[in-house]
């Protein structure tokens, strides 16, 4: 595959940061997620994980200026100049333009925007059974992807978190934003001719399979 930028578009829960981290760790592309790196600001303390924080922990979207300023900068350096994915980003039309304007057609534009389609009804399950392995990264799932010891990452044998936002009340507050800031960004694409869409309602590797499919064809 030559060099792509794409973004994967979904809803919370939908599997974008499973599927990026693999796609990543077999393309060596560089993987930007947006919740990730917020979340690091978080756990550093610094102006920006201050200012955002009570906006993640009440499942709204953190405003535009500050996320824009915060991806522009990252995908201005030198390890993002070839392929990268970005995962959580746009999740505005206002974010979508400034993302236009950074990665204009001399860096090779936007080459793919992934949607990862799941049924509304599947999320609430996915979101709320979902631990994350404080140590690697790594993403499971109580009942869909256990862990052979509980608590413990496979992969790692790092402790495994249950993030505060994956709670019922607050994933419905973080799909309530979906559906009404994010879910217009879709058109935007599909009227460009990046869209691409893959099944995310299968298990992980069916996903990915899909995945290469619709990113080694030719979008349009
Ligand atoms: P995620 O890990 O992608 O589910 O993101 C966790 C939280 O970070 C979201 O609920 C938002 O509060 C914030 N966030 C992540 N990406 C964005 C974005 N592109 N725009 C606004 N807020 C974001």
């Amino acid at each position: 595959m030559t060099a792509f930028h794409a973004i994967f578009l979904g809803a919370p829960g939908a599997g974008k940061g499973t599927q990026a981290k693999k796609l990543a760790g077999v393309s060596g592309c560089l993987h930007v997620s947006t919740g990730d790196m917020l979340r690091e600001h978080r756990s550093q303390g610094t102006e920006l994980g201050c200012q955002a924080q009570g906006y993640m922990d009440e499942g709204k979207l953190v405003p535009d200026g500050l996320m824009v300023e915060m991806v522009v900068e990252r995908i201005a350096r030198p390890d993002a100049a070839d392929a990268w994915i970005l995962d959580g980003f746009p999740r505005t039309g206002e974010q979508a333009l400034a993302l236009d304007r950074a990665v204009d057609d001399s860096a090779g534009g936007i080459t793919h925007a992934v949607f990862f389609d799941v049924p509304h009804g599947s999320l609430i399950d996915r979101l709320t059974g979902r631990r994350t392995c404080s140590q690697c990264g790594a993403i499971w799932h109580i009942k869909f992807k256990p862990t052979s010891r509980d608590e413990i990452c496979d992969d790692c044998e790092g402790a495994l978190v249950h993030r505060s936002d994956d709670n019922e009340a607050v994933v419905e507050q973080r799909l309530s934003a979906y559906r009404t800031q994010t879910e217009p960004v879709l058109d935007y694409y599909r009227d460009r001719g990046l869209f691409c869409e893959v099944n995310a309602d299968q298990a992980p590797d069916a996903v990915f399979e899909d995945l290469g499919k619709v990113m080694l064809k030719e979008v349009g």
